[in-house]
């Protein structure tokens, strides 16, 4: 089968990589032509619109920032809807609402192709080691079809059921990450204004109940103040937006998922939107 890749972003760029190294022939499109430079460098072919792709491709994957990227690639001349898709598969990893998973769903499948979600849990590190954890919404056949190439991608994938709840698990396990990330913060920040050694506290997180992999993987930000992106604080600014949004929808209260809605805007305003989410800890320190 021939592949397909749209969206070359932090998270693109490393699972592409990981399809093509596997040996499949990929062909990829970004908006920006110059990220495609690291998949061409290992035999990818680089192609100017979408339309291309699909028309060279079986299966196609989406990785894009959001809801509306995924409306743009749809709807832009040469873009997926004016394109023959009877026939493919689109397999969206992008980070939506459940309710936009399923519209987009509709959209697709009326030209008779067939839509799988299969947001991802895992950052940059997580991705080149093809370990992701895959959170799959869609039809069982082409599950089975995608299988072999979720499989170079992630170390599991779960297949909650129908569109639409691969997204909502996606939403569930990304909120956790927020109340970690915010919890790290406020807990440092808490210590270090008792006066307490900032390298002392992160020995005592690391040595706790309360070490996880994310700590680990982060904490030589929070010892150099430091931020460079794997997960964007601006994604997950974002993806506290579709949280709270799917809360109203479901008409839930989340109280800890509104303040750290709040936390992470704040941090987006005072401008750490493309510095790694554990950035949010700066906000505390820069009240
Ligand atoms: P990113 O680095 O910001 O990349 C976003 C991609 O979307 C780029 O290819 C960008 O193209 C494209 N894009 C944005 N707006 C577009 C538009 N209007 N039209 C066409 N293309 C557009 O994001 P990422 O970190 O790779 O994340 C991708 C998705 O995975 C997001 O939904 C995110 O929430 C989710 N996710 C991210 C992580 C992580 O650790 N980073 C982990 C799990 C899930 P350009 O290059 O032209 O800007």
């Amino acid at each position: 089968m021939s592949l397909g890749w749209i969206g070359l972003g932090h998270m693109g760029v490393p699972m592409a990589l990981r399809l093509r190294r596997a040996g499949h022939p990929v062909n990829v499109y970004n908006r920006t032509m110059e990220k495609t430079a690291p998949l061409v460098n290992e035999g990818a072919v680089a192609l100017g619109t979408p339309r291309a792709v699909i028309e060279q491709s079986d299966i196609i994957f989406l990785m894009l920032a959001d809801g509306p990227a995924v409306t743009a690639v749809l709807e832009q001349a040469n873009g997926l809807l004016a394109s023959p898709l009877q026939g493919k598969i689109i397999v969206n990893f992008s980070t939506i609402s459940p309710e936009q998973s399923i519209s987009f769903a509709a959209r697709i499948e009326q030209t008779g192709a067939t839509y799988l979600e299969a947001p991802v849990s895992g950052s940059v590190g997580v991705a080149e080691a093809g370990q992701l954890v895959l959170l799959l919404g869609g039809d069982d056949k082409a599950v089975a079809i995608c299988r072999p190439y979720f499989e170079v991608l992630g170390k599991e994938s779960i297949h909650f059921g129908a569109h639409g709840t691969g997204s909502s698990a996606k939403l569930a396990i990304n909120l956790l990450l927020a109340l970690v990330g915010e919890g790290v913060a406020e807990t440092l920040w808490l210590g270090e204004r008792a006066g307490l050694d900032k390298e002392k506290l992160l020995q005592l997180i690391g040595a706790s109940g309360m070490n996880t992999p994310l700590f680990q993987g982060k904490q030589t930000m929070y010892r150099e103040e430091r931020f460079p992106a794997a997960f964007p604080l601006r994604l997950m600014a974002k993806d506290l937006g579709l949280i709270t949004e799917e809360a109203k929808r479901l008409t839930l209260d989340l109280p800890l998922a509104t303040t750290a809605h709040t936390q992470y805007q704040q941090a987006l305003q005072n401008g750490h939107g493309d510095e790694d989410m554990a950035a949010v800890y700066l906000s505390f320190k820069q009240q």
